[in-house]
């Protein structure tokens, strides 16, 4: 396959005349296809719908006796606890399991930190200053809470096994200023990147300038894996424990739920921590609320059981998701890759595939494809305050569409990038 950049002028120029017709092609028939969000198809949803049937007659009691209907045990019930755990791989003891979502943890984690300061520290909204670490690209949402809360937040490169921790050293052990990080370890949004045993521990040794730095470990993609080979279902070093181990318990928040295990924005999650933190939270958490819904919390357990029905249950999730993933991956590949106009990442699970175009393609591309009929996540989402340095990171969710959908959107985008590369190019031919 020729590369683009070795074109001649006049190559190029025949490239687009043919690319340009099938563009207008695509304009006229009135497309309506989406590729933006990481929503679980209505295929996918489906899986759990038994869940709505598990509870009836005397099956409303948990198994510490206490009647999930009524108010109370703010921190969750036992069971869901255990679920939560054998989840997230660490024990029931660290486990708070809350609401329909994580995120909504995460923001309160944010929250009370600003309002109220981390174990006596001083409340983040008394400081001149306060820093966040956010490795990019990543999740749009966490970078909207941080941003919410006017902390500043400091880019650091990804590389395939994880943050680039020399840069997270520096900043961490250095500037008091610098009160967390975002991180997704396992299947990271959006580059499916899953933390090496290195980076792990290297998170674990940090020696924080700031007493009151925690990390914030969103492993939402814990169980989310493409693939049933166990060499593909990547695991990594427990977080908890390596702080532990490392005489720091407490500098980490693990968040997860069963959004994409169930149903997304109707599941359980949890927050993971040392007991210092769980009191901590609990103090604030019995004011903010008498309990979450532990009649879903139930649910969840009866109908997933264990980690072993856990991760039978992915495996169906994995069964729809991979074809779709691999067809992205396939024509990305023999269509864009082959000419040098974009790179990717294989991913082995999680929800995202990050695809990096030419600098200055991003937005263009993104626009091209709207006007066509194919919505794709903004340029830029991946990136504090929606700033791509090189405006070259396309986020594309191969999730929600039915697959020949998926195919026609993909055609689409194959065409914008090739077309907006060629732009690129011939500025300097
Ligand atoms: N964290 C990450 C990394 C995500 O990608 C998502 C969903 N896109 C969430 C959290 C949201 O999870 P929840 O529904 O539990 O709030």
């Amino acid at each position: 396959m020729k590369q683009y950049a070795a074109m001649s002028r006049e190559e190029l120029l025949e490239e687009r005349e043919n690319l340009t017709s099938l563009y207008k092609g695509f304009e006229e028939a009135g497309l309506s296809l989406n590729m933006a969000r990481g929503k679980p198809s209505p295929s996918q949803l489906s899986l759990a719908t038994d869940m709505l049937k598990v509870l009836d007659g005397d099956e409303i009691k948990s198994v510490s006796g206490d009647d999930v209907r009524n108010y109370g045990i703010v921190d969750g019930i036992k069971e869901a606890k255990v679920l939560m755990a054998e989840m997230m791989e660490c024990d029931p003891e660290n486990i708070i399991v809350c609401g329909n979502a994580s995120l909504n943890i995460m923001y309160d984690m944010i929250a009370r930190s600003y309002a109220f300061g981390v174990m006596g520290s001083t409340p983040w909204c008394r400081l001149e200053k306060v820093k966040f670490l956010c490795p990019v690209p990543g999740y749009d949402r966490h970078f909207l809470v941080t941003q919410d809360f006017g902390i500043e937040m400091i880019n650091i490169p990804m590389t395939p096994d994880g943050p680039d921790m020399d840069m997270v050293e520096q900043y961490v052990n250095n500037d008091p200023a610098v009160k967390g990080i975002w991180c997704v370890p396992k299947y990271s949004n959006p580059q499916g990147v899953v933390y090496s045993d290195e980076t792990v521990k290297r998170f674990a040794a940090l020696k924080p300038a700031a007493e009151d730095f925690r990390i914030f470990w969103d492993n939402a993609y814990c169980v989310h894996h493409l693939y049933e080979e166990p060499e593909k279902q990547r695991k990594i070093p427990d977080i908890l424990k390596e702080c532990a181990a490392a005489g720091k318990p407490d500098m980490v928040y693990e968040f997860g739920s069963t959004s994409k295990v169930t149903f997304a924005g109707a599941g359980i999650s949890a927050v993971a921590t040392s007991a210092a933190n769980i009191a901590e939270i609990k103090k604030h958490l019995t004011v903010q609320t008498i309990g979450f819904d532990k009649v879903n919390q139930l649910r969840h357990v009866k109908f997933l059981k264990d980690r072993a029905g856990i991760d039978e249950h992915m495996m169906k999730h994995a069964a729809l998701l991979r074809p779709k993933f691999e067809m992205v991956e396939k024509e990305l590949n023999e269509e864009i890759v082959s000419r040098g106009i974009g790179t990717f990442l294989h991913v082995d699970g999680g929800y995202f595939i990050c695809f990096n175009s030419l600098k200055g393609c991003a937005k263009d591309i993104v626009a091209r494809c709207k006007a066509a009929g194919v919505t794709l996540t903004g340029a830029g989402a991946p990136f504090p305050y929606g700033k791509d340095p090189d405006d070259s990171v396309i986020r594309i969710a191969p999730s929600y569409p039915e697959i020949n959908e998926l195919k026609k959107a993909l055609d689409v985008f194959v065409v914008c990038v090739k077309l907006s590369s060629i732009e690129k190019l011939l500025e300097t031919k």
